[in-house]
């Protein structure tokens, strides 16, 4: 007799994952609700708990009028044996409805290697896996965030795809569907509709050749609603876009359980591997009394004792010593915690750090990114070696004694000797805490130095870039395994067999569509798991289709090249990333553009103000 789905729950790991309910989860009034939709995120509920652009959209969407906006997360592999076991069809956590009945069903993407996830909630809710498959009783799939960036792999299975910051665009897809709903809805119709709303790309609406060398021969719209360029959205006004007060809070441990503020977005630093510095350009910030006054309320709403300042560089707030100081005074009586996720060596304040640590001192992670002054140069990360060890002498003087310095492996250009650059920052570091008095100083010290495999993005200067061969990675990891003996330095390294799937996905085109779902059908899923990881299986899917991995990462670009993402305008142009790239060979550094523009373009498609 198949069991139900609260039976089920005594018999999985985790039953929180699935129950919702939680502290300002959203319950509405069936009759009031006219579109249903479904905010997905393919992992499991621990991270997707902890991003914040589901906090973001599940408030946001929730505020329309007429809209219930549930959540839908991968269930672990041990639910999903039971689930399948059981016919129980995936569902969403506020009202266990099965996902088939909703209107709309969004995926964020926000690491390639979670797209097997896409098609295994898909399966799991008797949803056709390709857009042109699904029928009218199917809700719209779409998808959104940074892999959205090169949409291309998995075009064939999203009806949609909204590109660019999502407060404004979302909105206006849902009011969509609603007009249509209310007048007798029609796919097509409604997709024809969608595609003339800045931002929105509606992958069968263009058409893709390729030449005999397997590159693209032509790529733009056969429908008049499709616009040859879709232009990224995003947010002008920073202080009065919708914000979420009320974060959801989980009840059991999540990856990042505390209050996240988000004090502005953009960076200007033009790190040259970094997609995230140029597809979120300009810089907006939100002002210190916006930020203050979310961090009450977030903490009234949660109950939490700690807030994270979010952001791509967050030293770099125009204000931060000034926000630090105000939040310090707001929040010391009731013992708040303030984190900084990230810290850059060039900006770094031990003023600020000195405020945060009167409440609570934590691991500091540092990202040098590479082991030479030459490759930091090439790879435009404005840091020198003063930089790096005057922020930790300063770090160590004040009593941290634990620090994480991450590097990439394989960026352009790299040879032994940036390697041996990274084992001697380590050295280095161990030898100057050694060095320090300082009454605050206490243990010994402890340096982690972590290593990724690079992975060139679109709409960076390294988009022209081949990556490493795995097996060049495989010897450059043995080699810093052998080199770094310091007891006192851990080494920890990314697999090179995930960073080259990550690779063939970030520049991929919609061929691999087909690779996607062979590989799936393969049974790989979960593939940001190690231990879920099949890199046998992926190359088993590759060879049925008869598609060469190496194509997408084993071969420099040509300037003539068209790139599957090249229709998306993202505001920063081709030519400027072209002349970073020429750049970057030369080892010439371009300042951080906040002062001085270098003219990447972003300012001749929004009139950003702020720092441009
Ligand atoms: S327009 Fe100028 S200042 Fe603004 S992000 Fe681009 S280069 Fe920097």
């Amino acid at each position: 007799m198949k069991k139900t789905l609260d039976e089920i729950l005594y018999l999985v790991e985790k039953p929180a994952r699935y129950i919702g309910g939680e502290v300002n989860s959203v319950m509405k009034d069936d009759l009031e609700t006219k579109v249903r939709v479904g905010f997905g995120f393919p992992d499991v509920y621990e991270v997707a708990m902890s991003h914040l652009g589901m906090q973001i959209l599940y408030g946001l969407q929730n505020t329309i009028e007429g809209v219930y906006c549930e959540r839908v997360f991968s269930p672990w592999t041990d639910m999903e044996s039971q689930m399948r076991e059981n016919d129980i069809e995936l569902f969403t956590l506020e009202t266990k409805t099965p996902i088939k009945e909703l209107d709309l069903l969004s995926f964020t993407l926000q690491y390639e290697l979670s797209y097997t996830n896409i098609l295994n909630m898909l399966d799991l809710g008797n949803i056709p896996f390709r857009s042109k498959d699904r029928t009218e009783g199917d809700p719209i799939i779409f998808a959104g965030g940074p892999c959205a960036y090169n949409p291309e792999p998995i075009a064939e299975i999203m009806d949609l795809f909204v590109l660019g910051e999502g407060e404004e665009v979302n909105v206006e897809l849902i009011e969509l569907y609603k007009t249509h709903k209310q007048n007798g809805f029609a796919r097509k119709d409604f997709l024809e509709a969608a595609a003339k709303i800045e931002g929105i790309y509606v992958p069968s609406l263009y058409e893709v050749t390729y030449n005999d060398d397997q590159t693209i021969a032509s790529f733009g719209p056969i429908h008049e609603n499709a616009s040859p360029t879709v232009t990224k959205r995003i947010v002008q006004d920073m202080d009065n876009v919708y914000y979420p007060e009320n974060f959801l809070v989980p009840f059991i441990d999540i990856v990042h359980d505390r209050a996240v503020l988000e004090v502005f977005r953009g960076c200007t630093a033009g790190c040259r591997f970094c997609q995230a510095g140029m597809i979120y350009r300009p810089i907006r910030e939100k002002s210190v009394d916006t930020i203050l006054n979310l961090a009450k309320k977030m903490i009234e709403s949660t109950g939490y004792d700690e807030v994270a300042l979010s952001s791509l560089s967050t030293m770099d707030y125009s204000q931060i010593e000034k926000l630090i100081y105000k939040m310090i005074e707001d929040s010391e009586k009731d013992k708040i915690g303030i984190s900084l996720p990230s810290l850059r060596l060039d900006s770094f304040s031990v003023e600020v750090l000195e405020e945060i640590q009167k409440v609570r001192k934590t691991g500091l992670t540092f990202a040098p990114e590479a082991g030479t002054q030459r490759l930091r140069d090439v790879i435009n990360k404005g840091v020198t070696e003063e930089n790096i060890f005057n922020t930790l002498e300063q770090v160590f003087t004040e009593g941290w004694n634990r620090v994480k310095l991450y590097f990439m492996m394989g960026l352009p250009t790299e040879t032994y000797e940036d390697l041996d650059g990274i084992n001697e920052i380590g050295n280095r570091t161990t030898h100057l805490y050694k060095t320090i008095q300082s009454p605050k100083k206490k243990g010994g010290v402890t340096v982690t130095i972590s290593t990724a495999c690079f992975v060139p993005k679109p709409f960076t200067p390294f988009q022209w870039q081949k990556q490493d061969a795995m097996e060049t990675f495989i010897e450059k990891q043995k080699y810093l395994r052998e080199i770094i003996t310091n007891k006192k330095v851990k080494f920890n390294y990314h697999e090179a067999q995930s960073s080259y799937l990550e690779a063939v996905f970030a520049r991929g085109d919609r061929r691999l569509n087909e690779v996607l779902i062979k590989a799936y059908e393969l049974g790989c899923k979960f593939d940001g798991w190690q231990e879920h990881f099949s890199y046998d299986k992926w190359m088993e899917a590759f060879e049925i289709c008869d598609i060469d991995s190496m194509f997408y990462t084993s071969r420099e670009r040509t300037l003539e090249e068209i790139f599957p993402w090249d229709f998306i305008d993202v505001g920063v142009k081709k030519k400027f990333l072209w002349r970073e790239w020429e750049h970057a060979l030369n080892g010439e550094v371009t300042p951080d553009c906040r002062n001085n523009c270098v003219a990447c373009g972003i300012t001749q498609v929004f009139n950003s103000g702020g720092f441009c």
